[in-house]
Protein backbone atom coordinates (compact mmCIF):
# COMPACT_ATOMS: atom_id res chain seq x y z
CA UNK A 1 0.00 0.00 0.00
CA UNK A 2 2.61 1.86 0.72
CA UNK A 3 4.27 1.53 -2.78
CA UNK A 4 1.12 2.55 -4.56
CA UNK A 5 1.03 5.67 -2.28
CA UNK A 6 4.52 6.35 -3.46
CA UNK A 7 3.68 6.18 -6.84
CA UNK A 8 0.50 7.87 -7.07
CA UNK A 9 2.29 10.73 -5.40
CA UNK A 10 5.12 10.36 -8.01
CA UNK A 11 2.38 10.45 -10.99
CA UNK A 12 0.64 13.32 -9.14
CA UNK A 13 4.07 15.04 -8.70
CA UNK A 14 5.03 14.58 -12.71
CA UNK A 15 1.38 15.93 -13.91
CA UNK A 16 2.14 18.74 -11.37
CA UNK A 17 5.06 19.67 -13.33
CA UNK A 18 3.54 18.86 -17.19
CA UNK A 19 0.86 21.23 -16.48
CA UNK A 20 3.07 23.90 -14.69
CA UNK A 21 5.42 23.72 -17.95
CA UNK A 22 2.73 24.29 -20.36
CA UNK A 23 1.28 27.09 -18.58
CA UNK A 24 4.97 28.44 -18.72
CA UNK A 25 4.93 28.11 -22.43
CA UNK A 26 1.53 29.98 -22.68
CA UNK A 27 2.93 33.04 -19.69
CA UNK A 28 3.26 36.21 -20.49
CA UNK A 29 6.66 36.08 -19.11
CA UNK A 30 7.83 35.07 -22.37
CA UNK A 31 6.46 38.09 -24.03
CA UNK A 32 8.60 41.60 -24.15
CA UNK A 33 5.50 43.93 -23.80
CA UNK A 34 3.94 41.81 -21.00
CA UNK A 35 7.33 42.21 -19.36
CA UNK A 36 6.91 45.97 -19.75
CA UNK A 37 3.08 45.96 -18.11
CA UNK A 38 4.44 44.33 -15.44
CA UNK A 39 7.17 47.36 -14.89
CA UNK A 40 9.97 44.13 -15.08
CA UNK A 41 11.08 46.29 -18.41
CA UNK A 42 11.66 49.93 -18.03
CA UNK A 43 9.75 52.22 -20.69
CA UNK A 44 9.36 55.83 -21.19
CA UNK A 45 5.32 55.26 -20.14
CA UNK A 46 3.39 58.38 -21.93
CA UNK A 47 -0.17 57.28 -20.68
CA UNK A 48 -1.68 54.51 -19.09
CA UNK A 49 -5.14 53.25 -17.70
CA UNK A 50 -7.00 50.18 -16.89
CA UNK A 51 -7.27 48.54 -20.26
CA UNK A 52 -4.29 49.67 -22.09
CA UNK A 53 -0.71 51.84 -21.67
CA UNK A 54 1.19 53.83 -24.28
CA UNK A 55 5.13 53.80 -23.90
CA UNK A 56 7.88 55.24 -26.73
CA UNK A 57 8.70 53.12 -29.20
CA UNK A 58 13.30 52.30 -28.65
CA UNK A 59 13.76 52.41 -31.96
CA UNK A 60 11.01 55.73 -33.14
CA UNK A 61 10.79 56.17 -37.10
CA UNK A 62 10.03 59.80 -36.28
CA UNK A 63 9.67 62.57 -34.11
CA UNK A 64 6.99 60.69 -31.89
CA UNK A 65 6.65 57.28 -31.92
CA UNK A 66 4.69 55.68 -29.12
CA UNK A 67 3.46 52.52 -28.75
CA UNK A 68 -0.11 51.50 -27.75
CA UNK A 69 -0.78 48.06 -26.13
CA UNK A 70 -3.78 45.77 -24.79
CA UNK A 71 -2.83 45.14 -20.78
CA UNK A 72 -3.98 42.35 -21.72
CA UNK A 73 -1.30 39.63 -23.84
CA UNK A 74 -3.06 39.03 -26.94
CA UNK A 75 -0.26 37.83 -29.67
CA UNK A 76 -1.92 39.00 -32.95
CA UNK A 77 -5.18 40.07 -34.12
CA UNK A 78 -6.62 36.25 -35.08
CA UNK A 79 -5.99 35.68 -31.23
CA UNK A 80 -8.68 38.08 -30.38
CA UNK A 81 -12.16 36.78 -28.90
CA UNK A 82 -15.44 37.86 -28.51
CA UNK A 83 -14.36 39.06 -25.45
CA UNK A 84 -11.53 41.34 -26.55
CA UNK A 85 -14.39 43.60 -28.94
CA UNK A 86 -14.16 46.52 -26.62
CA UNK A 87 -10.03 46.70 -26.72
CA UNK A 88 -10.05 48.41 -30.12
CA UNK A 89 -12.34 51.21 -28.74
CA UNK A 90 -10.30 51.81 -25.42
CA UNK A 91 -6.89 51.80 -28.31
CA UNK A 92 -8.70 54.32 -30.15
CA UNK A 93 -9.65 56.34 -27.41
CA UNK A 94 -6.33 56.26 -26.08
CA UNK A 95 -4.91 57.35 -29.19
CA UNK A 96 -6.36 59.88 -29.22
CA UNK A 97 -5.57 60.96 -25.42
CA UNK A 98 -1.80 60.16 -26.41
CA UNK A 99 -2.03 62.50 -29.41
CA UNK A 100 -2.96 65.43 -26.61
CA UNK A 101 -0.57 64.44 -24.45
CA UNK A 102 2.37 64.63 -27.14
CA UNK A 103 0.75 67.94 -29.22
CA UNK A 104 0.38 66.15 -32.16
CA UNK A 105 -4.14 66.75 -31.95
CA UNK A 106 -3.94 69.62 -34.45
CA UNK A 107 -0.57 68.25 -36.97
CA UNK A 108 -1.83 64.77 -37.66
CA UNK A 109 -0.71 61.20 -36.76
CA UNK A 110 -0.78 58.20 -37.86
CA UNK A 111 -1.70 54.61 -36.37
CA UNK A 112 -0.41 51.44 -37.45
CA UNK A 113 -1.09 48.41 -37.23
CA UNK A 114 1.48 45.53 -38.38
CA UNK A 115 0.11 42.19 -38.30
CA UNK A 116 2.09 39.41 -39.22
CA UNK A 117 4.85 38.45 -41.56
CA UNK A 118 4.57 40.83 -44.75
CA UNK A 119 3.42 43.69 -42.11
CA UNK A 120 6.89 42.64 -40.21
CA UNK A 121 5.07 42.53 -37.17
CA UNK A 122 8.13 41.65 -34.40
CA UNK A 123 6.45 41.69 -31.49
CA UNK A 124 3.78 39.22 -31.00
CA UNK A 125 1.26 41.28 -28.05
CA UNK A 126 -0.95 43.70 -30.20
CA UNK A 127 0.00 46.65 -30.01
CA UNK A 128 -0.36 50.27 -32.63
CA UNK A 129 2.42 52.56 -33.46
CA UNK A 130 1.12 56.18 -33.08
CA UNK A 131 3.48 58.00 -35.57
CA UNK A 132 3.33 61.94 -36.02
CA UNK A 133 5.55 65.10 -35.73
CA UNK A 134 6.20 65.41 -39.34
CA UNK A 135 4.65 65.20 -42.82
CA UNK A 136 4.41 61.37 -43.84
CA UNK A 137 3.65 60.23 -47.44
CA UNK A 138 1.38 57.41 -48.70
CA UNK A 139 1.16 55.03 -49.63
CA UNK A 140 3.48 53.29 -46.84
CA UNK A 141 5.94 51.66 -49.46
CA UNK A 142 9.54 52.76 -50.20
CA UNK A 143 9.75 54.07 -53.72
CA UNK A 144 6.63 54.68 -54.35
CA UNK A 145 4.79 58.23 -54.53
CA UNK A 146 4.41 60.46 -51.80
CA UNK A 147 1.62 62.41 -53.01
CA UNK A 148 -1.94 61.49 -51.81
CA UNK A 149 -5.51 63.04 -52.31
P1 LIG B 1 6.29 45.60 -34.75
O1 LIG B 1 7.50 45.42 -35.61
O2 LIG B 1 5.13 46.24 -35.46
O3 LIG B 1 5.90 44.31 -34.07
O4 LIG B 1 6.68 46.65 -33.64
C1 LIG B 1 7.42 46.33 -32.51
C2 LIG B 1 8.03 47.60 -32.04
O5 LIG B 1 8.47 47.42 -30.72
C3 LIG B 1 9.23 48.07 -32.87
O6 LIG B 1 8.96 49.33 -33.45
C4 LIG B 1 10.35 48.14 -31.84
O7 LIG B 1 11.20 49.24 -32.03
C5 LIG B 1 9.58 48.26 -30.54
N1 LIG B 1 10.28 47.80 -29.35
C6 LIG B 1 10.99 46.65 -29.22
N2 LIG B 1 11.48 46.55 -27.97
C7 LIG B 1 11.06 47.66 -27.29
C8 LIG B 1 11.23 48.14 -25.97
N3 LIG B 1 11.92 47.45 -25.04
N4 LIG B 1 10.65 49.31 -25.63
C9 LIG B 1 9.96 50.01 -26.54
N5 LIG B 1 9.75 49.61 -27.82
C10 LIG B 1 10.29 48.44 -28.19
Amino acid sequence: MERVEQLRSLLLKNIEIKSCKKVMTHHTSDCLFCRIVSGEIPAAIVYRNDHVMAFRDITPVSPQHVLIIPLKHIASLSDLSPEDESIAGHILLAAGTVAEILGITESGYRLVFNNGKDAMQSVFHIHWHLIGGRTMGWPPFPGLSTVHG
